[in-house]
Protein backbone atom coordinates (compact mmCIF):
# COMPACT_ATOMS: atom_id res chain seq x y z
CA UNK A 1 0.00 0.00 0.00
CA UNK A 2 1.01 3.50 -0.64
CA UNK A 3 1.46 6.29 1.48
CA UNK A 4 -0.89 8.47 1.74
CA UNK A 5 -0.53 12.05 0.41
CA UNK A 6 0.83 14.58 3.06
CA UNK A 7 -2.38 16.96 2.11
CA UNK A 8 -5.32 16.52 -0.10
CA UNK A 9 -7.58 19.11 -1.04
CA UNK A 10 -10.91 18.41 -2.55
CA UNK A 11 -12.90 20.84 -4.32
CA UNK A 12 -11.82 23.50 -1.21
CA UNK A 13 -14.28 26.65 -1.68
CA UNK A 14 -14.26 30.02 0.50
CA UNK A 15 -16.89 32.99 0.37
CA UNK A 16 -15.94 35.71 2.16
CA UNK A 17 -20.13 37.74 2.59
CA UNK A 18 -20.84 36.29 -0.82
CA UNK A 19 -17.77 36.73 -2.36
CA UNK A 20 -15.38 33.79 -3.90
CA UNK A 21 -11.97 33.70 -2.73
CA UNK A 22 -11.26 30.04 -3.17
CA UNK A 23 -13.23 28.77 -6.05
CA UNK A 24 -12.71 24.90 -5.87
CA UNK A 25 -9.39 23.79 -5.28
CA UNK A 26 -8.32 19.99 -5.33
CA UNK A 27 -4.81 19.09 -5.26
CA UNK A 28 -2.42 16.33 -3.94
CA UNK A 29 0.68 16.93 -2.13
CA UNK A 30 2.63 13.91 -1.47
CA UNK A 31 4.92 13.53 1.61
CA UNK A 32 8.18 14.86 1.57
CA UNK A 33 8.13 17.32 -1.39
CA UNK A 34 8.16 20.84 -1.77
CA UNK A 35 4.93 22.38 -3.07
CA UNK A 36 4.27 25.92 -3.97
CA UNK A 37 0.91 28.11 -4.63
CA UNK A 38 2.37 30.76 -7.56
CA UNK A 39 -0.52 33.33 -7.79
CA UNK A 40 -0.62 37.30 -8.40
CA UNK A 41 -2.04 39.38 -4.91
CA UNK A 42 -5.77 38.21 -4.07
CA UNK A 43 -6.02 35.02 -6.43
CA UNK A 44 -6.80 33.29 -3.37
CA UNK A 45 -2.78 31.85 -2.22
CA UNK A 46 -2.99 32.41 1.70
CA UNK A 47 -6.61 31.93 2.18
CA UNK A 48 -6.01 28.29 1.03
CA UNK A 49 -3.50 28.12 3.54
CA UNK A 50 -4.98 28.94 6.18
CA UNK A 51 -8.21 26.49 5.26
CA UNK A 52 -4.84 23.66 5.54
CA UNK A 53 -3.77 25.35 8.86
CA UNK A 54 -7.43 25.87 10.32
CA UNK A 55 -7.27 29.32 10.23
CA UNK A 56 -10.50 29.60 8.14
CA UNK A 57 -13.12 27.25 7.68
CA UNK A 58 -13.93 26.17 4.27
CA UNK A 59 -17.62 27.50 2.41
CA UNK A 60 -17.43 23.92 0.77
CA UNK A 61 -15.02 21.21 0.43
CA UNK A 62 -12.55 19.23 2.74
CA UNK A 63 -9.01 18.85 3.61
CA UNK A 64 -7.33 15.77 4.02
CA UNK A 65 -3.47 15.64 6.36
CA UNK A 66 -1.78 12.57 6.16
CA UNK A 67 -5.01 10.45 4.96
CA UNK A 68 -7.10 11.98 7.85
CA UNK A 69 -10.14 14.37 7.34
CA UNK A 70 -9.11 17.68 9.39
CA UNK A 71 -11.99 19.68 7.92
CA UNK A 72 -13.90 20.17 11.16
CA UNK A 73 -10.51 20.14 13.22
CA UNK A 74 -9.22 23.00 14.98
CA UNK A 75 -5.87 25.02 14.45
CA UNK A 76 -4.15 23.63 17.14
CA UNK A 77 -5.35 19.77 16.82
CA UNK A 78 -3.76 19.74 13.28
CA UNK A 79 -0.09 18.55 12.55
CA UNK A 80 0.86 21.42 10.63
CA UNK A 81 2.67 24.29 11.36
CA UNK A 82 3.28 27.72 9.35
CA UNK A 83 5.72 30.21 9.13
CA UNK A 84 4.80 33.67 8.15
CA UNK A 85 6.67 36.75 6.74
CA UNK A 86 6.91 38.10 10.02
CA UNK A 87 9.24 35.88 12.36
CA UNK A 88 7.13 36.42 15.60
CA UNK A 89 10.22 35.67 17.55
CA UNK A 90 10.03 36.57 21.22
CA UNK A 91 12.33 39.32 21.91
CA UNK A 92 13.60 38.74 25.36
CA UNK A 93 14.28 35.02 25.14
CA UNK A 94 17.23 34.25 23.61
CA UNK A 95 17.79 31.76 20.06
CA UNK A 96 17.80 28.61 21.12
CA UNK A 97 14.93 29.39 24.13
CA UNK A 98 13.25 30.95 20.70
CA UNK A 99 13.46 27.46 19.37
CA UNK A 100 12.85 25.15 22.63
CA UNK A 101 9.36 27.41 23.87
CA UNK A 102 7.23 25.55 21.88
CA UNK A 103 8.54 21.89 22.86
CA UNK A 104 9.15 22.85 26.56
CA UNK A 105 5.22 24.10 26.68
CA UNK A 106 4.03 20.34 24.88
CA UNK A 107 6.73 19.45 27.74
CA UNK A 108 8.68 17.26 25.33
CA UNK A 109 11.16 15.54 27.04
CA UNK A 110 14.68 15.88 24.92
CA UNK A 111 13.11 19.96 23.79
CA UNK A 112 16.84 21.23 24.32
CA UNK A 113 18.90 18.36 22.19
CA UNK A 114 15.76 19.25 19.47
CA UNK A 115 15.94 22.72 19.46
CA UNK A 116 20.03 22.66 19.20
CA UNK A 117 19.71 20.20 16.39
CA UNK A 118 16.78 22.51 14.58
CA UNK A 119 19.24 25.16 14.88
CA UNK A 120 21.54 22.74 13.04
CA UNK A 121 19.65 22.42 10.52
CA UNK A 122 19.57 26.25 9.83
CA UNK A 123 23.16 26.38 10.53
CA UNK A 124 22.87 28.80 13.24
CA UNK A 125 23.60 26.78 16.11
CA UNK A 126 27.05 29.25 17.00
CA UNK A 127 24.25 32.35 18.06
CA UNK A 128 22.17 30.23 20.42
CA UNK A 129 23.06 32.65 23.41
CA UNK A 130 22.13 35.58 20.70
CA UNK A 131 18.66 37.36 21.13
CA UNK A 132 16.71 38.46 17.61
CA UNK A 133 17.23 42.02 17.92
CA UNK A 134 21.07 40.97 17.38
CA UNK A 135 20.14 38.99 14.19
CA UNK A 136 19.84 40.13 10.61
CA UNK A 137 16.62 39.82 8.71
CA UNK A 138 17.19 36.59 7.14
CA UNK A 139 18.65 34.89 10.24
CA UNK A 140 15.27 35.86 12.23
CA UNK A 141 13.85 34.15 9.66
CA UNK A 142 15.68 31.10 9.44
CA UNK A 143 15.21 31.06 13.20
CA UNK A 144 11.24 31.04 12.55
CA UNK A 145 11.95 28.26 10.29
CA UNK A 146 13.77 26.17 12.93
CA UNK A 147 11.11 26.71 15.56
CA UNK A 148 8.66 25.29 13.22
CA UNK A 149 10.59 22.50 11.88
CA UNK A 150 11.73 20.85 15.59
CA UNK A 151 7.61 20.22 15.93
CA UNK A 152 7.94 17.40 13.31
CA UNK A 153 4.94 18.96 11.30
CA UNK A 154 3.42 16.80 9.19
CA UNK A 155 2.82 19.52 6.77
CA UNK A 156 4.77 22.72 7.05
CA UNK A 157 2.91 25.73 5.47
CA UNK A 158 5.01 28.98 4.48
CA UNK A 159 3.17 31.78 4.00
CA UNK A 160 5.83 34.27 1.90
CA UNK A 161 8.33 34.03 4.35
CA UNK A 162 11.41 35.34 2.25
CA UNK A 163 8.89 38.79 1.45
CA UNK A 164 10.68 40.83 3.71
CA UNK A 165 13.93 40.22 2.75
CA UNK A 166 16.19 42.36 -0.14
CA UNK A 167 16.35 40.43 -3.10
CA UNK A 168 19.76 39.07 -2.94
CA UNK A 169 19.11 37.13 0.34
CA UNK A 170 15.61 36.08 -0.99
CA UNK A 171 17.82 34.38 -3.57
CA UNK A 172 20.13 33.19 -1.26
CA UNK A 173 17.43 31.74 1.49
CA UNK A 174 15.58 30.21 -1.43
CA UNK A 175 18.65 27.47 -1.90
CA UNK A 176 18.60 27.30 2.01
CA UNK A 177 15.06 26.57 2.37
CA UNK A 178 15.10 24.24 -0.29
CA UNK A 179 17.89 22.39 1.58
CA UNK A 180 16.20 22.37 4.52
CA UNK A 181 13.36 21.02 3.34
CA UNK A 182 15.25 17.86 1.91
CA UNK A 183 17.60 17.83 4.31
CA UNK A 184 14.19 17.51 6.94
CA UNK A 185 12.54 15.55 4.45
CA UNK A 186 9.57 17.39 5.26
CA UNK A 187 6.61 18.13 3.08
CA UNK A 188 6.44 22.01 2.71
CA UNK A 189 4.26 24.13 0.81
CA UNK A 190 5.38 27.57 0.44
CA UNK A 191 2.67 30.44 -1.11
CA UNK A 192 4.58 33.26 -3.18
CA UNK A 193 3.47 35.61 -5.83
CA UNK A 194 7.35 35.41 -7.48
CA UNK A 195 7.26 32.87 -10.21
CA UNK A 196 10.81 32.89 -9.95
CA UNK A 197 11.16 31.64 -6.50
CA UNK A 198 8.76 29.18 -6.91
CA UNK A 199 10.39 27.37 -9.99
CA UNK A 200 13.51 27.31 -7.84
CA UNK A 201 12.71 25.71 -5.26
CA UNK A 202 9.89 23.60 -5.67
CA UNK A 203 9.43 19.98 -7.09
CA UNK A 204 5.32 20.89 -7.86
CA UNK A 205 3.75 24.01 -8.60
CA UNK A 206 0.19 25.22 -8.40
CA UNK A 207 -0.76 28.21 -10.55
CA UNK A 208 -3.50 30.15 -8.60
CA UNK A 209 -5.81 32.66 -10.97
CA UNK A 210 -9.03 34.28 -9.49
CA UNK A 211 -9.22 31.47 -6.89
CA UNK A 212 -9.01 28.41 -8.88
CA UNK A 213 -5.89 26.68 -9.60
CA UNK A 214 -5.05 26.70 -13.69
CA UNK A 215 -2.32 24.62 -13.73
CA UNK A 216 -0.23 22.23 -11.94
CA UNK A 217 2.91 20.62 -12.53
CA UNK A 218 6.69 20.18 -12.52
CA UNK A 219 8.23 23.71 -13.20
CA UNK A 220 10.07 22.70 -16.18
CA UNK A 221 6.23 21.42 -17.29
CA UNK A 222 4.58 24.84 -16.90
CA UNK A 223 7.39 26.55 -18.60
CA UNK A 224 7.94 23.90 -21.36
CA UNK A 225 4.02 24.02 -22.31
CA UNK A 226 1.50 26.26 -20.15
CA UNK A 227 -2.12 25.12 -20.72
CA UNK A 228 -3.28 28.59 -20.56
CA UNK A 229 -2.68 32.37 -21.46
CA UNK A 230 -2.75 33.24 -17.99
CA UNK A 231 -0.14 30.54 -17.39
CA UNK A 232 1.97 31.52 -20.33
CA UNK A 233 2.77 34.41 -19.30
CA UNK A 234 2.89 35.01 -15.30
CA UNK A 235 5.22 32.07 -15.54
CA UNK A 236 7.83 34.09 -17.72
CA UNK A 237 7.55 35.84 -21.33
CA UNK A 238 5.40 34.39 -24.07
CA UNK A 239 4.73 35.51 -27.75
CA UNK A 240 1.07 34.84 -27.86
CA UNK A 241 -0.18 35.70 -31.64
CA UNK A 242 -4.05 34.79 -32.32
CA UNK A 243 -5.00 32.68 -35.09
CA UNK A 244 -7.52 29.68 -36.51
CA UNK A 245 -6.49 25.64 -36.87
CA UNK A 246 -7.07 24.97 -40.67
CA UNK A 247 -6.24 21.76 -40.93
CA UNK A 248 -4.78 19.02 -38.89
CA UNK A 249 -2.98 15.30 -40.03
CA UNK A 250 -0.05 13.23 -39.28
CA UNK A 251 -0.05 14.75 -35.19
CA UNK A 252 0.14 18.56 -36.24
CA UNK A 253 -2.08 20.83 -36.87
CA UNK A 254 -2.31 23.65 -39.25
CA UNK A 255 -2.90 27.17 -38.38
CA UNK A 256 -3.73 30.33 -40.23
CA UNK A 257 -2.13 33.52 -38.48
CA UNK A 258 -3.23 36.51 -40.41
CA UNK A 259 -2.33 35.07 -43.59
CA UNK A 260 0.79 32.52 -42.99
CA UNK A 261 0.45 29.45 -41.99
CA UNK A 262 2.43 28.03 -38.86
CA UNK A 263 2.35 24.74 -37.02
CA UNK A 264 1.87 22.96 -33.82
CA UNK A 265 2.00 19.38 -32.49
CA UNK A 266 -1.75 18.13 -31.67
CA UNK A 267 -0.60 16.89 -28.67
CA UNK A 268 0.58 20.27 -27.45
CA UNK A 269 -2.40 22.72 -28.13
CA UNK A 270 -5.40 22.66 -25.93
CA UNK A 271 -7.15 23.34 -29.09
CA UNK A 272 -7.88 21.18 -32.32
CA UNK A 273 -10.29 23.47 -34.29
CA UNK A 274 -11.44 26.72 -34.67
CA UNK A 275 -9.76 30.11 -32.78
CA UNK A 276 -6.24 29.24 -31.07
CA UNK A 277 -3.40 31.18 -29.45
CA UNK A 278 -0.34 30.37 -30.61
CA UNK A 279 2.60 30.47 -28.24
CA UNK A 280 5.94 30.89 -28.02
CA UNK A 281 9.07 31.66 -25.61
CA UNK A 282 11.77 34.49 -26.50
CA UNK A 283 14.48 31.97 -26.36
CA UNK A 284 12.97 29.57 -29.03
CA UNK A 285 12.52 32.19 -31.35
CA UNK A 286 15.43 33.43 -34.10
CA UNK A 287 15.69 36.33 -36.05
CA UNK A 288 16.65 36.07 -39.73
CA UNK A 289 17.82 38.62 -41.80
CA UNK A 290 15.17 39.14 -44.92
CA UNK A 291 16.93 37.13 -47.87
CA UNK A 292 18.17 33.91 -45.58
CA UNK A 293 15.96 31.05 -45.82
CA UNK A 294 13.80 30.56 -43.00
CA UNK A 295 15.52 27.47 -41.58
CA UNK A 296 13.41 24.03 -42.65
CA UNK A 297 10.54 22.55 -39.84
CA UNK A 298 10.09 26.05 -38.44
CA UNK A 299 7.62 28.31 -37.67
CA UNK A 300 8.44 31.81 -39.80
CA UNK A 301 6.43 35.05 -39.53
CA UNK A 302 7.29 38.36 -41.37
CA UNK A 303 8.95 40.55 -42.14
CA UNK A 304 8.53 42.80 -39.43
CA UNK A 305 10.90 45.42 -37.72
CA UNK A 306 13.35 45.32 -34.98
CA UNK A 307 12.14 47.58 -32.76
CA UNK A 308 14.41 47.67 -29.26
CA UNK A 309 17.77 45.89 -28.76
CA UNK A 310 18.66 44.86 -25.15
CA UNK A 311 21.76 43.32 -24.60
CA UNK A 312 21.97 42.17 -20.48
CA UNK A 313 25.13 39.86 -20.76
CA UNK A 314 24.42 36.82 -20.15
CA UNK A 315 21.22 37.45 -23.35
CA UNK A 316 20.19 39.70 -26.26
CA UNK A 317 16.37 40.20 -26.08
CA UNK A 318 14.88 41.67 -29.17
CA UNK A 319 11.82 43.32 -29.99
CA UNK A 320 10.08 43.10 -32.85
CA UNK A 321 7.33 44.52 -34.84
CA UNK A 322 5.54 42.72 -37.36
CA UNK A 323 2.75 45.69 -37.86
CA UNK A 324 1.55 43.84 -40.96
CA UNK A 325 0.05 40.58 -39.17
CA UNK A 326 -1.41 43.23 -36.39
CA UNK A 327 1.31 42.03 -33.85
CA UNK A 328 3.33 44.96 -32.56
CA UNK A 329 5.26 43.19 -29.42
CA UNK A 330 7.11 39.49 -30.30
CA UNK A 331 9.76 38.79 -28.35
CA UNK A 332 13.26 36.63 -29.08
CA UNK A 333 16.19 36.30 -26.81
CA UNK A 334 19.18 34.80 -27.97
CA UNK A 335 21.61 33.54 -25.19
CA UNK A 336 24.96 32.84 -27.41
CA UNK A 337 25.93 36.79 -26.52
CA UNK A 338 26.53 39.69 -28.48
CA UNK A 339 23.78 41.25 -30.85
CA UNK A 340 23.17 40.00 -34.11
CA UNK A 341 20.61 42.79 -35.06
CA UNK A 342 19.54 46.45 -34.76
CA UNK A 343 16.71 47.96 -34.20
CA UNK A 344 15.19 49.39 -37.72
CA UNK A 345 16.64 45.97 -39.18
CA UNK A 346 13.92 43.90 -41.31
CA UNK A 347 13.94 40.40 -39.65
CA UNK A 348 11.58 37.43 -40.09
CA UNK A 349 11.28 35.43 -36.95
CA UNK A 350 11.51 31.84 -36.95
CA UNK A 351 11.33 29.01 -34.07
CA UNK A 352 10.86 24.97 -34.06
CA UNK A 353 7.59 23.75 -34.50
CA UNK A 354 8.31 21.74 -31.73
CA UNK A 355 8.49 24.60 -29.17
CA UNK A 356 4.99 26.10 -29.96
CA UNK A 357 2.38 25.37 -27.81
CA UNK A 358 -1.36 26.07 -28.46
CA UNK A 359 -3.79 27.96 -26.42
CA UNK A 360 -8.06 28.17 -25.75
CA UNK A 361 -8.38 32.13 -26.70
CA UNK A 362 -9.56 34.14 -23.08
CA UNK A 363 -10.65 37.66 -23.17
CA UNK A 364 -7.70 38.75 -20.85
CA UNK A 365 -4.99 37.16 -23.00
CA UNK A 366 -6.52 39.17 -26.29
CA UNK A 367 -7.37 42.64 -24.83
P1 LIG B 1 -1.64 38.23 -1.38
O1 LIG B 1 -0.51 37.67 -2.19
O2 LIG B 1 -1.88 39.69 -1.63
O3 LIG B 1 -1.58 37.87 0.06
P2 LIG B 1 -3.51 36.07 -1.85
O4 LIG B 1 -3.40 35.41 -3.17
O5 LIG B 1 -2.88 35.38 -0.71
O6 LIG B 1 -2.99 37.56 -1.96
P3 LIG B 1 -5.91 36.07 -0.30
O7 LIG B 1 -5.29 36.80 0.84
O8 LIG B 1 -6.15 34.63 -0.11
O9 LIG B 1 -5.04 36.28 -1.62
O10 LIG B 1 -7.26 36.78 -0.69
C1 LIG B 1 -8.13 36.31 -1.70
C2 LIG B 1 -9.34 37.21 -1.78
O11 LIG B 1 -10.13 37.07 -0.60
C3 LIG B 1 -9.01 38.69 -1.89
O12 LIG B 1 -9.93 39.29 -2.75
C4 LIG B 1 -9.18 39.18 -0.47
O13 LIG B 1 -9.54 40.55 -0.46
C5 LIG B 1 -10.29 38.31 0.05
N1 LIG B 1 -10.19 38.07 1.51
C6 LIG B 1 -9.18 37.46 2.14
N2 LIG B 1 -9.41 37.37 3.48
C7 LIG B 1 -10.61 37.99 3.68
C8 LIG B 1 -11.41 38.26 4.84
N3 LIG B 1 -11.03 37.85 6.05
N4 LIG B 1 -12.57 38.91 4.66
C9 LIG B 1 -12.98 39.31 3.42
N5 LIG B 1 -12.27 39.09 2.29
C10 LIG B 1 -11.11 38.45 2.41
Amino acid sequence: MTAAPALELWGVRKEFGGQVAVDGVDLEVPEGSFFALLGPSGCGKTTTLRMVAGLEQPTAGAVSIGGRDVTGTPAHRRPVNTVFQSYALFPHLSVLQNVEFGLRRQRVPDARARALAGLQTVRLAHLADRRPAQLSGGQQQRIALARAIVNNPSVLLLDEPLGALDLALRRAMQLELKRIQAEAGLTFVHVTHDQEEAMTMADTVAVMNAGRIEQLGPPAELYELPRTPFVATFLGRSNLVAGTVVEGSGGVLGVEVAGARLQVPADRSAVSDGPVLLGVRPEKVRLSAQGEPPPSGSNVLGPGTVTDVSFTGVSTAYQVDLGALGVHEVFAQNTTGAPTSRPGDTVHLAWDVDFTFGLVPDAAAAS
